[in-house]
């Protein structure tokens, strides 16, 4: 039988409210050792609110609470579950903990919670990894996507899959197993169509990885250009305030500048890179390699140049650290006589004029960016569903591959059995989704990442 789990389900600290959950055979018992209320424990009406008081076992008060009991299995693990809504303070919650670890609950790992939800299957593997990504979004988009998975919108897509798998299996067991003169001649193509319609569907949901990968750890966005030309400004005009030290002398803002911002939905990640320029000077030298290395990683690069002076030569260093298709340049200083030569920027597409000091033409800016981005979104386009966890894309593309070679076999006209072998592959890979056939150090490592009490 399985123990009894405690864990205290609100983050450490002041509130309204702390909670200490349950779960397990005993979590009544429990409860009933330590709660008095008007109504006795064993005949408490379960998912309902009672008053009562917490007491040590000398009959000393702990604390005034609420208790509600959620009986099997109508809980969020499928145990029999009790909260105790207790004031929320540190001390108060450390001895309501105390309380029941004294009574014989066993303090809940990291994640336990939900791993018994999914153990007991409540969730499976990708709603419990949702629960998570539910916790953590930065955006309310990511926490939207996140809440679809929770609600099974991934697994439901999973499963489609694996029934169509599952019944093409059947059929190609059924001519393994038996002569043809009693289940008839197998239709091949019968066979492969809805196989290659799936192949091509799980290249897609794969694909969608690429806009759940910004919606769940943000986009980078770089600012770079070289010194004086507004990148500070510009940041600033983003976010709105004066965060980034503007700096009428050029090249004093050397060290890269970090700010975090929800851009329609997208949660950005804005990084001032150090001015780049061609120098001796050694700090500088240190700034301009770290702009170039964060150039190589940034997922946007905001180029920023002065359209109101020619371009020069530290431009175009700045314009070599570039890739045109996820560099947007911006030409600053709008406000001013244009004299920049646009036509050397010729291979950079995507450009809008601003002007950061006057906060002219942000609103285009913002536009552009998040044409960008979106443009990945339409490409994706799978019906909604969006792919945020880096394994289940690995799972897709395992099935999709299997799949592949199962379609290369049957040109070949290999034996059934190697077509079966695949398709047991292509399942056992979309398993490890949901959970049917994840590895049980792989599950140890999943419900590891959560915090204790979830
Ligand atoms: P950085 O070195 O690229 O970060 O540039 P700063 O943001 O420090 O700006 C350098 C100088 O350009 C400052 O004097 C700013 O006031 C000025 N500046 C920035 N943006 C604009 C703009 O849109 N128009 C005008 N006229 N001046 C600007």
């Amino acid at each position: 039988m399985l123990d009894t789990i405690v864990a205290p389900a609100t983050p450490p600290g002041e509130g309204g409210v702390g909670i200490i959950r349950l779960s397990g055979p005993q979590a009544v018992d429990f409860l009933g050792a330590v709660f008095r209320g008007k109504v006795n424990v064993n005949t408490m009406e379960s998912h309902k609110l009672y008053l009562g008081r917490l007491l040590t076992p000398n009959e000393e008060r702990v604390d005034n609470v609420l208790a509600v009991i959620m009986r099997s299995p109508r809980s969020y693990t499928g145990e029999d579950v009790v909260e105790v809504h207790c004031h929320g303070g540190l001390q108060i919650l450390r001895s309501v903990l105390d309380l029941f670890l004294n009574v014989g609950a066993r303090m809940a790992g990291p994640g336990e919670f939900t791993q018994r939800a999914f153990l007991n299957g409540r969730l499976d593997l990708a709603q419990a990894e949702a629960v998570i990504e539910v916790i953590r979004a930065r955006s309310e988009r990511a926490s939207r996507v996140a809440l679809d998975q929770l609600d099974g919108h991934l697994s439901s897509e999973i499963y489609k899959f694996s029934a169509q798998l599952k019944q093409s299996l059947a059929l190609l067991e059924a001519h393994i197993d038996f002569p043809d003169d009693e289940v008839g001649t197998l239709d091949l193509p019968h066979l492969l169509a809805p196989l290659q319609q799936i192949s091509l569907q799980l290249e897609v949901l794969a694909g969608s990885f690429d806009v759940g990968r910004v919606l769940r750890e943000g986009v980078n966005v770089l600012i770079l250009g070289r010194p004086n030309v507004g990148k500070s400004s510009l940041m600033n005009a983003i976010l709105g305030e004066s965060r980034a030290i503007v700096n009428e002398l050029a090249g004093t803002t050397r060290d890269t500048l970090e700010e975090q911002l929800v851009l329609a939905g997208f949660p950005v990640r804005l990084v001032d890179a150090a001015g780049v320029r061609d120098t001796d000077d050694p700090v500088e030298q240190e700034g301009v390699r770290r702009a170039r290395e964060k150039a190589t990683a940034a997922d946007l690069v905001l180029m920023v140049v002065d359209g109101s002076c020619p371009l020069t030569d530290q431009d175009m260093l700045a314009l070599e650290l570039c890739q045109p298709d996820r560099t947007l340049v911006v030409v600053n200083k709008s406000d001013q006589a244009q004299s920049c030569e646009l036509k050397l920027l010729a291979g950079f597409p995507c450009q809008v004029a601003v002007s950061a000091k006057y906060k002219l033409g942000l609103d285009d800016l913002s536009a552009a960016i998040l044409e960008f981005f979106e443009s990945d979104i339409i490409s994706s386009g799978s019906e909604g569903v969006v792919v945020t966890e880096r394994r289940h894309r690995e799972a897709l593309l395992l099935a999709g591959a299997a799949l592949k070679q199962l379609m290369v076999s049957a040109t070949e006209l290999a034996p059934l059995e190697c077509l079966a072998t695949d398709l047991r592959e292509a399942l056992s890979a979309l398993g490890l989704i949901t959970g049917e056939t994840t590895p049980d150090e792989i599950l140890d490592q999943i419900f590891s990442q959560f915090c204790v009490g979830k």
